[in-house]
């Protein structure tokens, strides 16, 4: 058994003991009916949290005013939460106030969706209050209750249902489809963090598509922030979603997306500000974007040349983004030919150079400055392509004529 799982039984066992019930919850109990195997093990129960840090020796307080507190059993952490209802969604982002409750049907029924509502007891019993098992088999993703009612108190909600489908491969129940239609501009409230977080998390499954599909046949994608800042309702082919499921790179998918909604160079930047990406992740996607969108036939040496300037790992993220926007050409080099260019490159970047700027400075007899840097710029990038051999005195001598023309 999953020692995580083992951790979270024993964990149920003692807070039995204690006289409270307990029970694994949401997507572990879904993940295990599907065959799948859980992200984690989370515990419900009807102890308060200052119960359950009272119980256990080593508890840390996560989130108590959630109800949560990570026990930490034989060093692995379980998180258990306190039965709750959640109050008034007043800024449609998160809820005022949680009230705990003693009864697991109510902490079930403030959940998302019928397949995430489901508990198990520590003997193996399945309680499914909202037909789940139902939903699994039937691969539907249904709102506990009413869609239009669970979507106003959390819009984030909607965006999640887009990503079980990606997630999961299951269709949107019809009525949460529409419901999204009706209330999707409730969206611009959510933060753009958990927007992009569940965006990223439709990037780590295999295919994202059906889940792109919702956002976009709903027009959900165009209320989200920032996304409702840069587009119109207007909505691309099936065809063309389809395409995410043809990457496996995030950041290859980010700059599809981003091309998806009109993103020019000239915005590209601060759109990238707006997701709030971390700076390599931009970097990453304007090379990507850079290279992939105005990806055209060229001569080996430019290929090379790109290479050399970009590095292996971009130039592979540009042809497949070529790729999904339809820029290659059968005779384009493939990630293969890149890579073996690359393997064949003798000199990658500058300290590859077997001479160095003090050895320079020697040669061409000139004072240090900003000279020596440039030229040993240049001497790499014409190793690289083979112009000239990387040998050490090859190097000084083009590197003393070229040396001597800069002026410091
Ligand atoms: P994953 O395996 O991707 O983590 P998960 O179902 O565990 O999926 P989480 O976001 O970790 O998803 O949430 C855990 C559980 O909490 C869900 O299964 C669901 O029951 C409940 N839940 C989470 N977010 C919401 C929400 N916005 N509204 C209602 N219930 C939610
Ligand atoms: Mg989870």
């Amino acid at each position: 058994m999953d020692e995580r799982k083992r951790a979270a039984l024993q964990v149920m066992e003692r807070l039995e003991q204690a006289g409270f019930a307990a029970y694994l919850v949401g997507g572990c109990v879904r993940d295990e009916l599907l065959g799948r195997q859980p992200q984690d093990y989370d515990v419900a129960t009807e102890a308060h949290p200052y119960k359950v840090q009272e119980i256990f020796p080593r508890t840390v307080p996560t989130g108590l005013q959630h109800g949560t507190v990570t026990v930490v059993q034989q060093g692995i952490p379980v998180e258990v939460t306190t039965f709750r209802v959640e109050e008034g969604y007043e800024d449609r982002r998160r809820p005022s106030q949680v009230a705990f409750v003693s009864s697991l049907k109510l902490d079930l029924a403030r959940r998302d969706f019928t397949v995430n509502a489901m508990a198990r007891d520590r003997h193996g019993k399945l309680i499914d209050y909202f037909s789940g098992v139902q939903d699994l088999e039937a691969q539907v993703i249904r709102t506990v209750g009413e869609p239009l009612e669970r979507f106003r108190e959390d819009a984030l909600r909607m965006l999640r249902a887009a990503r079980f489908v990606a997630q999961f491969g299951f269709s949107l129940d019809d009525k949460a489809k529409r419901a999204i239609e009706q209330l999707k501009q409730e969206s611009r409230f959510l933060s753009v963090e958990r927007v992009v977080s569940e965006l990223e998390k439709m990037w780590r499954m295999p295919t994202p598509s059906p889940g792109m599909g919702i956002l976009f046949e709903t027009g959900l994608i165009a209320a989200l922030p920032p996304f409702y800042q840069w587009i119109d309702e207007s909505k691309p082919a099936a065809d063309r979603l389809e395409r995410f499921d043809w990457v496996q790179d995030r950041i290859v998918r980010w700059s599809y997306l981003l091309s998806l909604c009109g993103t020019g160079e000239a915005v590209l930047e601060s759109r990238l500000t707006q997701l709030k990406l971390a700076n390599r992740d931009k970097e990453a996607i304007i090379d990507c974007l850079k290279l992939g969108s105005k990806w055209e036939r060229q001569g080996e040496e430019e290929w090379k040349r790109l290479l050399y300037r970009f590095g292996i790992l971009a130039l592979k993220r540009a042809a497949q983004l070529a790729e999904l926007l339809g820029r290659r050409q059968v005779d384009d080099p493939d990630e293969a030919k890149l890579e073996e260019w690359w393997q064949a490159m003798p000199v990658k970047q500058t300290q590859d150079l077997p001479i160095t700027g003090t050895e320079l400075i020697r040669h061409v007899g000139k004072k240090a400055g900003p000279w020596v840097g440039k030229t040993l710029a240049y001497l790499a990038e014409q190793a690289a392509l083979q112009h000239i051999p990387n040998e050490r005195e090859a190097l000084l001598k083009e590197g003393c004529q070229i040396g001597a023309k800069y002026s410091q």
